[in-house]
């Protein structure tokens, strides 16, 4: 995990410091609530949450679609949407035993290790 003293030695600053305990438990308390509103079991769950989260994905395209069509642009529709999208997130998470914060943090690190390597452009999940 890359911490303060590695963004230091790259003379990196900007970016926020490591998820601090109280998003962590923001999450957790978020993890929990979906839990109780999750409707399926078992192998129809993990498919109901994985197409869920591409539907729900797919409705925030849509909407973006509306604004290249239309010239509309609804970001308080969109943003309900996002919603949507991080309720499944958070399914999955669950459903996968998989710890939210964990996923956010590592996103974070790989992104700052391609930053640092100037290689957020081109294609690659190890770049
Ligand atoms: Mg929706």
């Amino acid at each position: 995990m890359i911490n303060q003293d590695d963004l230091e030695a790259f003379g990196y600053y900007n970016i926020p410091p490591t998820t601090d305990n109280s998003d962590a438990t923001f999450l957790e308390d978020y993890c929990k609530f979906v839990e109780g509103m999750v409707l399926t079991y078992g192998r129809d769950r993990l498919a109901e949450n994985t197409l869920g989260l591409v539907g729900e994905a797919g409705e925030v395209a849509e909407k973006v679609k509306k604004f290249f069509r239309d010239g509309t642009l609804d970001e308080a529709a969109i943003q309900l949407e996002l919603g949507d999208v991080t309720f499944y997130l958070a399914a999955l998470h669950n459903v996968l035993g998989l710890d939210f914060s964990e996923t956010i943090q590592r996103n974070k690190d790989k992104l700052i290790k391609r930053k640092m390597n100037n290689t957020l452009r081109g294609s690659g999940d190890n770049r």
